[in-house]
């Protein structure tokens, strides 16, 4: 043959990847516990009796993680936007009138979701960095004869908590909604019940509180948000990958719906079957644990967190950078001289540091306090390191 495209000159990935790998501390992907990393590295066929068995405990061990009983958990080949799309796509058909609680970039994500397959989204927004409050979205729910009510339970955006998610549920319930919750960031680092708060979608994502990979995702459906829009729908959704009903065959009914991402099921597996063996009270006690302890520390070198107590996230722990100080600058110091990564922010002027899953770690915390203090001295800023520092470890060593 004639090549007539040459083949590119490429170095190898080793010249490519840092020589030690950076300590994932920021807003995901986080670090993987070895299991997980194993269990990804293997392919196996996509149907038959082993898939068949890694399914049906994938699905058992989400129902422990969403704490549901429902039988409609399924996975997405996909990112955890692939899974919101999914839970819109089959919830939300042409003309559905959704309020979409919004207080920050995810949330209006959902929003844009809606849109896209011809929903009609009001948006309730939540500004100030604050919590949805209950008693505006009830007076909402009253005007506005709504059939399906959108939330994220955790902003990765911005560090808001929505604290109040199980009365905003509740309350979506008693007005004939349907609920969706994006807990992406969120799940297995705090409580989230889906049967006893009567949600009828929760989505997650591999990368962040699960501590497995990105591209793989989850999400369940309550039983009543299956009868009413799946089993019985008029019209097939918009998207062939992303319908419900197909992926029930895969994971429902042992057949072919697209080739599952074995891999990365397999890491999903681990992660899930990680979290049970510690068991959800546990992993909040130690996500709680340690992020107040970062938070702690943080204060008391002298920087500001952006959320006040009650709206604020544990999961992400948003910092405020002082005026003088290029954000750039700290988070590259961070990299080069600690090799420890944090995230910036989606226009805001904060620095995030994630708490989810691995990154929940006591000596992860020291590294990266440490880190960023030195790091901040470094770009400019006034602080008190070992006062931090002293912080942290009081607070841990004291719960
Ligand atoms: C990260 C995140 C998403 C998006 O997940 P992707 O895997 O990047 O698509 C959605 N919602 C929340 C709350 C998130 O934190």
């Amino acid at each position: 043959m004639i090549e007539s495209v040459q083949a590119p000159s490429i170095v190898p990935l080793e010249h490519i990847l840092p020589d030690e790998p950076l300590l994932m501390m920021g807003a995901g992907p986080v670090p993987i516990p070895q299991r997980v990393a194993a269990a990804n590295s293997i392919v196996i066929n996509h149907l038959g009796e082993t898939m068949n068995r890694v399914i049906g405990q994938v699905k058992d061990l989400g129902r422990y993680v969403f704490q549901t009983r429902s039988s409609h958990v399924l996975g997405v080949s996909g990112p955890g936007s692939a899974a919101m799309e999914m839970a819109v796509a089959n919830l939300v058909t042409p003309g559905s009138r959704v309020l979409c609680i919004c207080n920050g970039y995810f949330s209006s994500r959902l929003a844009e979701l809606v849109r896209r397959v011809r929903g009609e989204p009001t948006l309730l927004e939540f500004g100030n960095n604050e919590s949805a409050d209950p008693e505006r979205v009830e007076k909402e729910l009253q005007r506005g004869n709504y059939d399906v009510v959108t939330m994220v339970q955790g902003e990765t955006s911005n560090t808001v908590c929505n604290k109040n998610l199980e009365h905003i549920a509740k309350l979506a319930k008693r007005y004939g909604c349907l609920t969706i919750v994006d807990a992406v960031c969120t799940l297995s680092t705090m409580p989230l019940e889906m049967d006893r708060w009567q949600v009828d979608a929760i989505i997650t994502g591999g990368q962040k509180g699960l501590s497995s990979i990105p591209g793989v995702s989850l999400l369940a459906f309550s039983e009543e948000a299956w009868e009413r829009k799946i089993a019985h729908r008029a019209e097939l959704p918009f998207h062939w990958c992303l319908d419900a009903g197909l992926a029930d065959k895969f994971w429902n009914q042992k057949s072919y719906h697209y080739t599952a991402p074995v891999s990365g099921i397999l890491a999903l597996h681990e992660a899930l079957r990680l979290v049970c063996e510690e068991t959800l009270p546990k992993r909040f006690y130690r996500h709680e644990r340690c992020s107040n302890a970062l938070q702690a520390g943080i204060e008391a070198m002298g920087l500001r967190l952006l959320v006040k107590k009650e709206h604020r996230l544990n999961s992400v722990v948003g910092l405020v950078v002082p005026e003088q100080v290029s954000a750039d600058m700290v988070r590259a110091h961070m990299s080069q001289a600690h090799k420890v990564e944090i995230s910036g922010a989606f226009g805001l002027n904060i620095l995030r540091i994630g708490q989810m899953g691995e990154q929940s770690r006591a000596h992860n915390l020291f590294r990266t306090l440490h880190a960023l203090g030195s790091s901040m001295r470094f770009a400019g800023a006034e602080l008190d390191l070992p006062a931090g520092m002293a912080e942290l470890e009081r607070v841990l060593s004291s719960t």
